[in-house]
This record gives C-alpha cells, sequence and structure tokens, in this order.
C-alpha cells in the first residue's frame, strides 16, 4: 500500500507547471518565473525584500481591478445572439441590416437594473435596461433601451436629480421612499412610468421573461431618401413573467444574482431566449397632428393607430467566456446609428447622445470602441490616434490627418444623410401649453382603467400602497397628499384604492390640498 507522502507527492508532481503541455506562468511582460506564492524576504524570518517585483505587480494590479461602476445599469448580465430578418421592411429603411428576409447579424445584449449598485440584487423593484449592439457591416447600432416603453421624465436636464433620488440618501445613505415620492410628486410627467413599475412588470422573473423597448422615437430612411418616424418593440417569446412584491423580496435574501444565473444556465442548456421585434411607424405629417408629442418619452403611440410591424427575431445563444471582458467593458451609446437609421428629436435622445459616450470615455477611456465587444467587427478606418489604451495598431506607419495624397480612405456620398426640415427658428426652453404636453394622465389611466386586469390591479395598487407606506418625515402628509392627486387625475378608481390602502380621508386630503394651493 502507498504510504501517505508518497500519495501527496505523486498529486503535487502531476500539477506541476512544467509538465508537457500546460503553460508557464509569467508575468505581465512575459516572464516565466516560479516563486508565485511565497515572497522573498531576509533570512526565514526577516521583511521582505523591495527588490520582489513579482510581489509589487500581483499587489498592484489588484487594487486596480475595479473601474468606476456604471453611476446608473450598474447590475448587469450579457449574452452573445443572433438577428434575424422574417419580415421585409426595406420600403422603410434602407439599413444593410434589414436588407433581406433571412440575413443574420450578430449582435450582444446587456440587460440591467438601474438603481443598485455593481452587488445590489436582480429581483429589486426598478425598470430593467435592455441594452443592444448590432455588428452590422455599417458600423455597430446600439439600441439602448429599457423593458419599458416610457421613461420617468422628457427633459434630460431633470436626469441627475431624477437619479439622485433613486440612490442613497446623502445623510442616511439608505435607499429613501421619501425623495422618491417627492420627486415622482414634484414631476406629474412620471406618472406613466411610475404606474407600470408598481405594477408586478416591475419586478420581472427574468431577463427572459420581459419585453424590451427602445423606447425613444428614431427615424428610418430608405433608399428614396424619405423619413418615417419609428418605435422599436422586442417582445419576448417566453411570454411575460414576474415576481409579485413578496416573491421579489423573498429572492432578495436567497438569490440576489437570480437573473444572472437564470441567463447563464438557460444558455448553457441550449434554451435560447428570443424576442420578436415589431416596429411602429408614423409619417412625419402624422407627427405634425398627432395630440401628444410623438417624441415625448413619457408617452407611447396607441397600438390601435399605430399597428405593430413584424421585423425579425432575436436569439440569445452565447455566454460570454469572461463577464469583465464582455459584459462590464461593454459600452452602448444611442449615438451609434447606421446608413438608414435616425435621431429624432425626442429631448432625452438627444440628451444621451451626448451623455453616454460621455460616460465611457470617463469609465473606459478614449479609445473604449478599440475593446472587443465594442469593437466593429468590419473595417474602421479614420484619423482618430493615440490616447490611453491605443491597442489597435494605432494606424500603424499611414497618414493621421485628412485630406492627405497618400492613402486609399475615401469620403462615400452615398451615406449621405438626408436634409432635416426644423420646425422653428425660435430658441427657447419649452413651450408648456402645446398641445398635450401636459397630459400626464390620460395614458396611465388608460393603462389602469383599460388594460390592466382585476388581479393585476390589485398587485398595483397594493405595491404602491406598501412602497408609499416608506414615505417618513415632517412633509410625509404632503407628499402623499400630492401624489395621491396624479392617482385620482388618471383614474378615480386608482385614487380611491390608494388612499383607502393608505388610510388617507379623502376629503381632508382634499381640503390640505386646497390650502396649498
Ligand atoms: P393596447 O391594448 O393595444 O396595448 C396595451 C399594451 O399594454 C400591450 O402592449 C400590453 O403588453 C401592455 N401591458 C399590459 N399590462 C401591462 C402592464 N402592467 N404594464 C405595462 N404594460 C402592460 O393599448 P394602447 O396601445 O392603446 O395603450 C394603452 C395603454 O397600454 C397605454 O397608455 C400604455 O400605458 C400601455 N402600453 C402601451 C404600449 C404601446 O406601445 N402602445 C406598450 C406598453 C404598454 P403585452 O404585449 O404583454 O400584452
Amino acid at each position: 500500500m502507498m504510504q501517505i507522502d508518497e500519495i501527496c507527492k505523486s498529486i503535487q508532481q502531476s500539477n506541476s507547471p512544467f509538465m508537457e503541455n500546460k503553460k508557464k506562468l509569467t508575468t505581465a511582460s512575459g516572464r516565466p518565473y516560479a516563486e508565485n506564492e511565497n515572497t522573498m524576504t531576509v533570512g526565514p524570518r526577516g521583511p521582505i525584500l523591495l527588490q520582489d517585483y513579482i510581489l509589487h505587480e500581483k499587489m498592484a494590479h489588484f487594487n486596480r481591478e475595479r473601474i468606476p461602476e456604471r453611476v446608473v445599469h450598474a447590475k448587469g448580465s450579457g449574452a452573445y445572439g443572433t438577428f434575424t430578418v422574417t419580415h421585409d421592411i426595406s420600403k422603410y429603411t434602407r439599413a444593410k441590416m434589414f436588407s433581406n428576409i433571412g440575413k443574420q447579424t450578430k449582435m450582444f445584449l446587456r440587460f440591467s437594473t438601474v438603481g443598485g449598485e455593481k452587488g445590489s440584487a436582480d429581483t429589486e423593484r426598478d425598470p430593467r435596461g435592455f441594452a443592444m449592439k448590432f455588428y452590422t457591416e455599417d458600423g455597430n447600432w446600439d439600441l439602448v433601451g429599457n423593458n419599458t416603453p416610457v421613461f420617468f421624465i422628457k427633459d434630460p436636464k431633470k436626469f441627475g436629480d431624477f437619479i439622485h433620488t433613486q440612490k442613497r440618501d446623502p445623510h442616511t445613505n439608505c435607499k429613501s421612499p421619501t425623495m422618491m415620492w417627492d420627486f415622482w410628486s414634484l414631476n406629474p410627467e412620471s406618472l406613466h412610468q411610475v404606474m407600470i413599475l408598481m405594477s408586478d412588470r416591475g419586478t420581472p422573473f427574468s431577463y427572459r421573461h420581459m419585453h424590451g423597448f427602445g423606447s425613444h422615437t428614431f427615424s428610418l430612411v430608405n433608399a428614396k431618401n424619405e423619413v418615417v418616424y419609428v418605435k422599436f418593440h422586442f417582445k419576448t417569446a417566453q411570454g411575460i413573467k414576474n415576481f409579485d412584491n413578496a416573491s421579489a423580496t423573498e429572492m432578495k435574501g436567497n438569490d440576489a444574482d437570480w437573473a444572472q444565473r437564470d441567463l447563464v444556465e438557460a444558455i448553457q442548456k441550449g434554451d435560447f431566449p428570443k424576442w420578436n421585434l415589431r416596429i411602429q411607424v408614423m409619417t412625419p405629417e402624422q407627427a405634425k397632428t398627432f395630440r401628444w408629442n410623438p417624441f415625448d418619452l413619457t408617452k407611447v403611440w396607441p397600438h390601435g393607430e399605430f399597428p405593430l410591424i413584424d421585423v425579425g427575431t432575436l436569439e440569445l445563444n452565447e455566454n460570454p467566456d469572461n463577464y469583465f471582458a464582455h459584459v462590464e467593458q461593454a459600452a452602448f451609446a444611442p449615438a451609434h446609428i447606421v446608413d438608414g437609421i435616425g435621431y429624432s428629436p425626442d429631448k432625452m435622445l438627444q440628451g444621451r447622445l451626448l451623455s453616454y459616450p460621455d460616460a465611457h470615455r470617463y469609465r473606459l477611456g478614449g479609445n473604449y470602441e478599440q475593446i472587443p465587444v465594442n469593437k466593429c467587427p468590419y473595417l474602421v478606418a479614420n484619423y482618430q490616434r493615440d490616447g490611453l489604451m491605443a491597442v489597435n495598431g494605432n494606424g500603424g506607419s499611414a497618414p493621421n490627418y485628412f485630406p492627405n495624397s497618400f492613402d486609399d480612405i475615401v469620403v462615400d456620398e452615398s451615406y449621405k444623410e438626408p436634409a432635416e426640415q426644423l420646425e422653428s427658428s425660435i430658441a427657447d426652453w419649452y413651450d408648456r401649453n402645446a398641445p398635450g404636453e401636459n397630459d400626464h394622465y390620460t395614458q396611465p389611466g388608460a393603462l389602469f382603467n383599460k388594460v390592466m386586469t382585476e388581479a393585476e390591479k390589485q398587485a398595483t395598487v397594493s405595491n404602491i400602497v406598501g412602497a408609499m407606506s416608506g414615505i417618513s418625515g415632517p412633509k410625509r402628509d404632503l407628499i402623499i397628499n400630492r401624489q395621491l392627486c396624479h392617482f385620482f387625475r388618471a383614474s378615480i378608481d386608482l385614487g380611491t384604492r390608494v388612499a383607502q390602502g393608505l388610510g388617507v380621508d379623502i376629503n381632508a386630503a382634499q381640503e390640505h390640498m386646497a390650502t396649498m394651493a
């Protein structure tokens, strides 16, 4: 019988890094070395020598492992997939990705929650990010959406203030229902998104069981340079499935990474999640007479007037081999459009055109588009050079200025964008009285009164009452009454149920509001 010592020795030898067909352990600069676990000291019990560079390299690199966390959408999951065209929409767009039925385009999708930090729980009540990057031959197209068709605000100037209310109270360092409802009650345009957030769709069962929306209005341009406005909807083929409030809360304690695990495991076992892309189209003429501002991110376009048009299917079929390399370093920007797809005057979109690439330059550096997950797999040719982490050869010996007499880069005039007709020559901040601009209530009212089932209504009211019960402090009654007014304006039924749930005397609340008016 082999002795214990001999058995251990043979196991250790089988792990030897110098065995054939194994890689040698090296420093980052490629120097093979042996002392990975013991630091060089003066004598067996003496102090450490400064010349043990391996120690410095290991500790210094470890200190730099974290990059700035995304200020929103910090907790996320991602996978690669394929988009396949199933219907011809070339009469609306000349984008090559949609050029023929059957055409496939590789893509990457990152899901996320919004307000929590990188270690927060996946089942928090929060909108979910639904950010897509399509690697098309005309460049990468990023559609950076959410699982909801609308958003809390319609002007980007409010974004920083809004997000502060979703993060931690500066004094207590805790999440604060008071801050959240204070902001929402002071910004009635948030009501539509608040209603969706407070329904059970605010706690999706997994990333696979929710829709994705481009949310903003974009435009499409066809081969004749004709423009239409468009909204993108990705409808889950898995069906909508949500946690109720109690199960979502329970899951936070049981498995904070539930949605991450669900996605990875589904793809691992070949159960590839799918979504069907459908679009809504509005002509510029229709946009002029639509009763709401078609570029207002707090509103949808009713399906009855702007029916969904089938386009294709999206399938996620590949887990990234390394989370940090692909998911953490993924950088999406609504500014990244391709020929055949354009922006719109949606103010929130216009704000994000600036702020997303700006955030990536801060978080990942000016050359973030050289990182493999962000890199266009087709030829990229321009005169941008240098900067931190220029890892793509930096243009080699080719000229770094334009025009020049040496290289063969040309400007292709066929990609010229159509001129835009602007409505006004008056620069101003807003027109409060523009038609439909102050109607924050019709669409949330339709959602509650006409779309939700009785069970969904009850869940929504219960979730609102639970969330508003956390409002505290000297302004508690003021905030509650102000928010109740918004619910009543959307739907008397909704306002009554929430008021009853909160134990508010409606008559007293009305008197309170009258004294504030
Ligand atoms: P429709 O009846 O044609 O569409 C209603 C939509 O509401 C469906 O897409 C449905 O989603 C979705 N829905 C159902 N329950 C919820 C919920 N709890 N939270 C969010 N969405 C839900 O009506 P209209 O197009 O005339 O719109 C009526 C209202 O429906 C709108 O005011 C808006 O609040 C909501 N809505 C409209 C959308 C749109 O793009 N028109 C998109 C999403 C919501 P599903 O696909 O699962 O059936």
